[in-house]
């Protein structure tokens, strides 16, 4: 079988790539296993060094590693470069901390010694999207290796040369030999990997649908899992929000990544006195952005990642203006190659249209005007997902009680735009999945917490 990069700006082949068979699959996970053998003794000082040493080649190569996103998912290269520079720093943050976060912790229970140590599980698979095709695996794999697990990565199928090349730079880094492998293989064949007694925990992070599969499998296998699925993260615009700038962070979290990041925002939630100052606003910033070649350094934003998941996005727009949604903005597909789709706002946006009840990957805004702030906070949570939120008003405190104890969701900011940071826990709550990354509360996730008494 063969796995293929295609340029979503072109839809030409980029590149051809063999996938693994079984039997080379299945001899990762040995391999990876007899690393972690050997790879579990190195001390955190060691295992750091690695980590710097990526780093330093995650800029040094930045440029490179743009292009090839550019090429395989449609990232402006401005973006990817910025993504190799987030990955370094994830990499230097687990090398500078993770020591400390494991440190054991002891326990006064009586007994001659008492206290809860953090030891690696072994091999870890880690199953990856192509929305960010390196950022995703560097947050997920700094600190399982820091840890002293190893990783096995089964990459999204449509970004084969970022996995091999994030594999090479482990190898370059000085990880020793297979502590950190890219297996190309399809997803139908993640089950067989899980059934597989060597690998000791699953990470996915993808849609709902992948997260039950993997789930459903790990759970027969009694395989710990961290799951970070899908969003669609509510924005809450306030009647004593500062409008022109709730407005400006509103756009830019609508676009990030061409719409295409699972913390983008999706729903915009505004009380009615606001709402066609906000749809003007909104309106203006996102249609002043344009979409363009992802190779040029000029590119704020390029192509969707994939036609399906352009024509998908399409559809949830066709439909929910069928059912009654005002298009304010685009709403139509261009003519001409690649997956472009353009900036697009929907208005009046209500229960029952896909634009108000999935997930929308791509730059399509939906605003639900709302009476007050209370109906507000009861349309944000009125979701499947619980990934990210926003609040945006001039009363910092009441934005606090309603991020802090409201919103179900696992990151709520006030006043400014949904961001992962290695310093923060990354993940959700209900179908968003559940586990963090990042933090010191990712780096125990992969790990033993073991017990040991000396009478
Ligand atoms: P996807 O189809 O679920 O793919 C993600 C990964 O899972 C790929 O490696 C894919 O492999 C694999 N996969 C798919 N179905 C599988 C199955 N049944 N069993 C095992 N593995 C399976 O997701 P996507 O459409 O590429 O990515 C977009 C989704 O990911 C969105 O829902 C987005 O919100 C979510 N996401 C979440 C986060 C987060 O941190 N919460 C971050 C980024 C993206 P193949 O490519 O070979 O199919």
């Amino acid at each position: 079988m063969k796995m293929q990069s295609i340029n979503p700006a072109t839809g030409e082949m980029v590149k051809e790539y063999d996938e693994m068979t079984p039997q080379q699959a299945k001899s990762s996970v040995e391999k990876s296993q007899q690393a972690f053998l050997s790879w579990r003794k190195v001390g955190f000082r060691e295992r750091a060094d690695c980590l710097r040493r990526a780093a330093g080649i995650l800029r040094s190569k930045a440029g490179d590693y743009a292009r090839l996103m550019a090429l395989e998912t449609g990232k402006p290269v401005r973006d990817g470069r910025a993504e190799a520079e987030k990955c370094a720093w994830a990499c230097e943050y687990f090398a500078d901390n993770g020591e400390r976060f494991l440190l054991p912790e002891i326990i006064d229970t009586g007994a001659g010694k008492s206290y809860v140590t953090f030891m690696p599980l072994g091999v870890i698979l880690a199953v990856m999207p192509w929305n960010y095709p390196f950022w995703q695996v560097f947050r997920c794999a700094a600190p399982a290796l820091m840890a002293g697990n190893t990783v096995v990565m089964k990459h999204a199928s449509n970004v084969p040369g970022c996995a091999l090349a994030i594999e090479e730079i482990f190898r370059q880094a000085g990880f020793p030999d297979h502590v950190f492998r890219t297996i190309l293989i399809g997803s139908d064949r993640v089950d067989a990997l899980i059934e597989n007694p060597l690998v000791r925990g699953v990470s996915l992070t993808g849609s709902v649908a992948a997260g039950r599969s993997v789930a459903r499998k790990a759970g027969e296998m009694l395989k710990k899992t961290v799951l970070e699925l899908g969003g669609s993260d509510p924005y809450l615009v306030l009647s004593d929000a500062d409008l022109a700038a709730a407005a400006a962070v509103c756009a830019s979290a609508r676009l990030i990544n061409c719409g295409q990041s699972c913390i983008a925002a999706k729903r915009f939630i505004v009380v009615r006195p606001l709402k066609v100052s906000f749809e003007s606003m909104l309106v203006e910033q996102m249609g002043a952005v344009k979409t363009g070649d992802p190779l040029l350094d000029e590119t704020v934003m390029g192509p969707m990642a994939r036609l399906d998941l352009r024509d998908n996005l399409h559809r949830q727009v066709v439909k929910s203006v069928g059912m009654g949604a005002r298009l304010l903005l685009g709403g139509v597909v261009p003519e001409g190659r690649g997956a472009y789709y353009p900036p697009t706002v929907l208005t009046d946006v209500s229960r029952g249209m896909p634009m108000y009840d999935e997930e929308s990957f791509g730059p399509a805004a939906a605003i639900i005007p709302v009476k007050d702030e209370e109906e507000a906070v009861k349309v944000a949570n009125e979701t499947s997902f619980g990934l990210g939120a926003a609040v945006f008003t001039r009363d910092l405190a009441n934005g606090e009680r309603i991020a802090a104890g409201e919103l179900e969701a696992g990151l709520c900011f006030v006043n400014s735009q949904v961001k992962s940071d290695p310093r923060m826990p990354f993940g959700g709550v209900k179908d968003s999945g559940y586990g963090r990354e990042l933090s010191s509360f990712g780096i125990k996730e992969f790990v033993n917490i073991k017990t040991v008494v000396v009478a």
